[in-house]
């Protein structure tokens, strides 16, 4: 194809795809694959030195929706220049130094969401709208009023333009849709759907957020630098970033850069990259803008954590407590430096609710190490089809049982995926520990040799392990030798590697350190459970249940002619079943030391900021991690405390 044709081409694709995002607040291809379109369009543009009026190059965002009173602001707006790595900043770096020398720069995250201006006249708010093109907004003043965070009186006094970011915060994102039937796409959609829509009731059931960093037009008061503009975006009471640096040394910026990476999926909100600004105005104002963005500021864009493809297939999967889980078969696509040709779907209400079907286009997540996840419908097709749930095992055929919005097995004594996946936890580290029965081994074992129950484990000979393919002398022995290590065994380990359903290892402490012996804990009732530390109704029905049925005491009647209680270990320490998270920096302690400390002491690490964590270390320069432990109330200890246990 003619370069000019292609150049054409995409500007029509890119143009339909920015008024699905601005103008419909809805997406259908996912912000990397939009990127690589515009890059292609940008190439082709510089080859041909053709730019077409229409051009999304030289556009900024979407149109006015009329629907919307018009509101022109009092300075332009624009969009922002992108780089996609570092080698790409530092580019642009060069250039900008070239004209400038060289200069501060400040960095702060780049809020993924809406942009919003807001203008102030006596101390009192009088309007905001969205950026449009640039030159005219959309007024949605009455709407943004819901946001609580907004204040309607500052303590400023003269006229000024203040810009921000709306967006929907990801625990509110969740939170609606668990209690909604009809669910939202991202919060991004979410939050720009419900700004700019006349219906201020939906976008107060939002409960959007605001986030703001910049001042646009100011009547009778000048800054000098981004960073006097924080403090009086801060000062006069405006939600202002968790994240904002000044930074002088471009190495710092980097590691900088690698850290909110690194650590951005512990964030209550979407970023899709930083920002990194000329500090000082005056040098901005030598700098200048392009049609479309300012020559002082570039995003770095982060690797995509989100893509579309087509969803070939549902296969439905058989775990451990017999519960059939849904699996998606993707189209492959490459998604944070990894393949991706598979990834979960909660369970089949879920799928409704989403409304994702066979053969449609679907959006992809991926964050971090976390398994990917298919969030959302992109766009249906005519040979779309509805997913159906199990109507029998897909394993053993045996009949399904519905629990709520889940589908279990109904066979409970042979059904292998289940057999094998509870000889793979009962020997797994967290549990009896035996080194080299994986769950590959425990597939072996059970389909050569029959071993289904956890008491086959203790009667298997090494002669036995010899039958088996890639099974040989020392590798038999070793097995062999795991097998009978395991056999003395704290309390905890075993109730642990029982597989009782939604026992996990802290549970089974629990239970352990209660009842002390294992007659004891057979013998419990229901309603002494429900006083346990951390025990729910769930969950004591479920301990009390496991005990009552005959079939599970004649196992542990079994088990126990093998098995020899012991003490707990004794390299247990200080940090044992504490989840620790570091943040900053520590005084004379590199993190990966203090981490090391801190298991050799019976703990366990973490690099984001969850639930699970239950100690949070904060240093010098504490990052966002402290702000979102506090949230979830996670104890916090200083650095002197931390050192404080080390030497206990
Ligand atoms: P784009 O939407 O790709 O044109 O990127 C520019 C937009 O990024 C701006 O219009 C803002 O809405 C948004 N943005 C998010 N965070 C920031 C920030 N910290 N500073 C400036 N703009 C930001
Ligand atoms: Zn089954």
């Amino acid at each position: 194809m003619d370069k000019l044709e292609r150049q054409k081409e995409l500007i029509r694709i890119l143009n339909y795809h920015r008024k699905k995002y601005y103008d419909e607040d809805d997406n259908v291809i996912s912000d990397k694959e939009y990127d690589e379109l515009y890059k292609e369009l940008e190439e082709l543009e510089k080859e041909t030195g053709f730019v077409a009026d229409n051009s999304p190059t030289r556009l900024v965002g979407g149109s006015v929706d009329k629907k919307f009173l018009p509101y022109k602001h009092k300075q332009r707006l624009y969009s922002l220049d992108k780089c996609q790595n570092f080698e790409e900043f530092l580019n642009w770096e060069k250039r900008t130094e070239k004209q400038i020398g060289s200069f501060d720069y400040t960095l702060e995250y780049k809020y993924d969401g809406l942009s919003v201006n807001v203008f102030y006249s006596g101390g009192n708010f009088v309007k905001a709208s969205t950026r449009g093109d640039g030159i005219t907004g959309e007024e949605i003043t009455e709407q943004i009023k819901t946001v609580k965070e907004l204040p309607l009186q500052i303590p400023y006094k003269g006229d000024i333009e203040i810009q921000g970011e709306c967006i929907m915060r990801l625990s509110d994102f969740n939170e609606y849709n668990r209690t909604h039937d009809k669910t939202l796409k991202n919060p991004r959609n979410a939050a720009a759907g419900a700004l700019r829509n006349l219906d201020i009731n939906i976008t107060r059931s939002r409960k959007l957020s605001l986030i703001f960093y910049n001042i646009g037009y100011s009547k009778d008061r000048s800054f000098s630098s981004q960073l006097q503009m924080y403090e009086f975006i801060k000062e006069n009471g405006f939600p202002s970033g968790d994240f904002f640096k000044v930074i002088k040394d471009k190495n710092i910026l980097n590691s900088e850069l690698k850290n909110i990476e690194k650590e951005r999926d512990g964030l209550d909100y979407l970023i899709d990259g930083a920002v990194i600004k000329v500090n000082d105005t005056a040098l901005r104002e030598e700098l200048g803008f392009t049609d479309k963005f300012p020559k002082w500021a570039i995003a770095y864009k982060f690797e995509a954590e989100e893509e579309s493809t087509v969803l070939k297939d549902v296969i439905w999967q058989v775990s451990r407590t017999g519960k059939i889980n849904p699996l998606a078969i993707l189209e492959p696509i490459e998604l944070g430096g990894a393949t991706i040709k598979r990834a979960t779907l909660n369970n089949y209400a879920d799928i409704l609710k989403k409304d994702i079907k066979i053969n449609s286009r679907v959006f992809v997540r991926r964050s971090n190490d976390v398994i990917p996840e298919v969030t959302s419908n992109a766009e249906h097709f005519a040979n779309s089809v509805d997913i159906k749930p199990p109507d029998k095992c897909p394993v053993c055929k045996a009949a399904v049982i519905k629990k709520g919005a889940f589908y279990y097995c109904s066979n409970t004594e042979n059904c292998a995926p289940r057999i094998i996946s509870a000889l793979a936890h009962f020997a797994s580290k967290e549990a009896m520990d035996i080194e080299g029965l994986s769950e590959k081994t425990c597939e072996l074992l059970y389909n050569e040799l029959n071993v289904k129950n956890f008491t086959d484990i203790y009667k298997l000979k090494k002669e036995d392990l010899l039958e088996l393919e890639g099974f040989k002398d020392k590798k038999a022995e070793n097995l062999i030798a795991s097998i009978k290590a395991s056999k003395n065994v704290p309390l905890y380990r075993f109730i642990t590697a029982l597989g009782i359903p939604t026992i996990g290892k802290k549970n089974a402490k629990t239970l352990a350190d209660k009842f002390k012996n294992l007659n004891r804990l057979i013998n419990v009732k229901e309603e002494e459970l429900k006083d346990l530390n951390d025990f729910g109704e769930i969950m004591a029905k479920s301990v009390a249940e496991y005990f009552a049925d005959g079939k599970n005491l004649q196992l542990i009647k079994d088990l126990s002619q093998y098995l020899n209680f012991i003490e707990e270990e004794s390299n247990q320490g200080i940090f044992s079943d504490i989840t620790v998270l570091i943040t900053g920096k520590l005084n004379g302690m590199s993190r990966d030391k203090a981490y090391e400390e801190i298991k050799r002491r019976g703990g366990q690490t973490s690099d984001t900021v969850s639930k699970k964590v239950n100690l949070l270390i904060v240093g010098e320069d504490a990052g966002s991690k402290l702000e979102k432990a506090k949230k979830l109330g996670i104890r916090i200890i200083s650095q002197e405390e931390f050192f404080q246990m080390l030497n206990q």
